[in-house]
């Protein structure tokens, strides 16, 4: 690991906090030096070409560098809900969503945890695991990251949220996002061209958009980069998913308390046709009423069976025992 890419005064993501995590200085995301996890498990609600036959092997950090005032992960992201756990008990983890037919171990926001990820698929392949892995990503990496992303990395599967600098800012206190996101992209498509073994991908790119209430003109631009820089060595996921922003944090007033419009939805289709863009995936928009956050306090984290759970924060380390309470002594 090489020392830009490390806890030490902590750059691994766009905010460059610059603390030494491993003296217990915290950053903006919230995360020390031991890995956290939330959650674990075969899900069934991401691009078919990542859940392929068995389902996607995925594993949510807890904690995040860019924090969305919107995240739908927010427990995650802003409560920093999980438990703390260690390179041994991360590659028990992978090797258990191989063992029950996951297609690949599929990393959700770990860019934070880059040194000890590294290291847990290292251990994992050591152990035997040999599904390829997804970085699912805000694609807020620095650019030193590659250096290690590239050696364990198959498919990246990065968020392109915006690319004006004034909305990063309004969204997540940073105007640097766009250009940070677009470069570290860009890098993604050179070193990971798209490959398929059947049905499923083995190595590439997926840009994911969100598509963002009454902003159309964001998700133009976001096209508009795409069919200019990467089309036909990359695919585009529009996710039409967005919720009003849960949790306790304020909440802006106006279009951010909707959910996307079926006009919305019908023009952001006619903009894939503008532009020329066929290879990629566009999320049907949830059914009025369907809750669309999923709930990381409960093991059954995902509405509608999207997902099955196989490891859970709130559950205790298999062959973990409580310890005994100490008993006060009587005299007699
Ligand atoms: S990973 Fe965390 S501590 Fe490091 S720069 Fe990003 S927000 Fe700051």
């Amino acid at each position: 690991m090489t020392a830009r890419v490390s806890y030490a005064r902590c750059r691994l993501c766009g905010r460059g906090c610059g603390v030494d995590r491993t003296r217990g200085q915290k950053g903006f995301c919230g995360a020390g030096s031991r890995l956290r996890i939330a959650w674990a498990g075969i899900h069934r609600g991401e691009e078919p070409v990542i859940c392929g036959e068995g389902g996607s092997g995925a594993i949510f950090l807890s904690g995040c560098g860019l924090r969305c005032f919107f995240c739908q992960n927010y427990q995650l992201s802003r409560e920093n809900l999980g438990r703390d756990t260690d390179i041994r008990e991360f590659a028990d983890i992978c090797l258990m969503l191989q063992h029950k037919g996951a297609e690949n171990i599929n990393i959700v926001t770990g860019t934070h945890f880059l040194p000890s990820l590294a290291e847990g698929i290292r251990e994992s392949k050591k152990r035997g695991l040999t599904k390829p892995v997804v970085w699912n990503s805000s694609g807020y990496e620095q650019a030193e990251c590659f250096s290690v992303l590239d050696g364990f990395v198959d498919i990246y599967l990065p968020d392109l949220k915006t690319l004006d600098a004034s909305l990063g800012g309004f969204m997540f206190g940073v105007s640097d996002y766009p250009r940070s996101a677009a470069a570290a992209i860009k890098k993604m498509a050179a070193s990971r061209p798209l490959r398929y073994e059947g049905s499923s991908l083995v190595s590439g790119l997926i840009v994911r958009h969100l598509v963002l209430p009454g902003l159309p003109e964001n998700t133009r631009a976001v096209l508009a980069w795409f069919a200019e820089n990467l089309a036909g060595r990359a695919l585009v996921s529009l996710m039409f998913q967005y919720s009003p922003p849960g949790g306790k944090g304020p909440v802006p007033k106006g279009e951010w308390g909707r959910t996307v419009s079926p006009e919305e939805y019908e023009k952001t289709l006619a903009m894939l046709d503008e532009f020329g863009i066929e290879d990629g995936f566009v999320q049907e928009p949830p059914g009025n009423g369907e809750s669309r956050l999923p709930d990381f306090s409960s093991r059954d984290a995902f509405p509608g069976g999207l997902a099955r759970p196989l490891w859970f924060h709130g559950e205790k380390r298999p062959g973990e025992r409580p310890r005994a309470r100490a008993r006060r002594m009587g005299r007699g």
